[in-house]
């Protein structure tokens, strides 16, 4: 199945928010959203105002996670069945499991500047768990695993880039600039992770 359905900046359009795809760029006067924030095919009216039913609702905010994070509507349905079987709420499950990605977790570190980016450093070999290399952007990292860059691709483009620079990342991460090494301090909670995420109606949806 193809992943890709429609450009970054039309699907933050889409969904009337920044979902921040496209790394740098998001956080300039030059994001589309700062720009013409208004939802594709509406030609220029942005005063609109799109009402959901609860059910609707319930497919926006799911189409939005799976934005944000690129998933397809498979992965996110397993991430929702394995949530499901574990102990605690869920949805916080859920939301933790998706955030454990390693592409996400490279894209937390800093050492890319979006989630598709990392998606790339990741399929292609550059990144390492506990030293051994691991190139499936899904992989699940857990508390204790270490995370770097192979030794050979250090001085690649955009890694190289990263060095030295000044990274805020949640309190569950940790990743030396300086050295290229980082580490999962622990797994994420609800509140390591965006508060505007409704993924009460994410569950309401597959639990139909
Ligand atoms: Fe979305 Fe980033 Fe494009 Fe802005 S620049 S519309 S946040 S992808």
């Amino acid at each position: 199945m193809a992943r890709r359905i429609e450009p970054d900046c039309r699907q933050c359009r889409r969904e009337g928010c920044k979902l921040f795809l496209k790394g740098e760029r998001c956080t300039t006067k030059k994001c589309a959203m700062e720009r013409r924030p208004v939802i594709p095919g509406q030609h220029g009216n942005s005063k609109r105002k799109v009402t959901f039913t609860e059910y609707g609702a319930q497919l926006r905010e799911k189409q939005k996670i799976k934005r944000i994070y690129g998933l397809l509507e498979n992965q996110m349905r397993s991430y929702y069945e394995e949530a499901e079987r574990m102990r605690g709420v869920t949805g916080e499950n859920m939301l933790s499991l998706i955030e454990r990605r390693l592409d996400n977790v490279v894209y937390r570190m800093g050492i890319a500047a979006s989630r598709k980016q990392a998606r790339q450093l990741v399929n292609h070999g550059l990144i390492t768990v506990n030293g051994k290399r691991v190139d499936i952007a899904s992989f699940i990292v857990k508390a204790g695993d270490e995370i770097s860059i192979k030794e050979s691709k250090l001085e690649k483009q955009p890694v190289k880039s990263v060095r030295g620079l000044k990274v805020v990342m949640p309190k569950w991460l940790e990743f030396n600039t300086e050295s290229l090494k980082g580490k999962i301090l622990a797994l994420p909670t609800r509140e390591d992770i965006d508060a505007d995420l409704q993924e009460r109606l994410v569950i309401e949806h597959y639990s139909r």
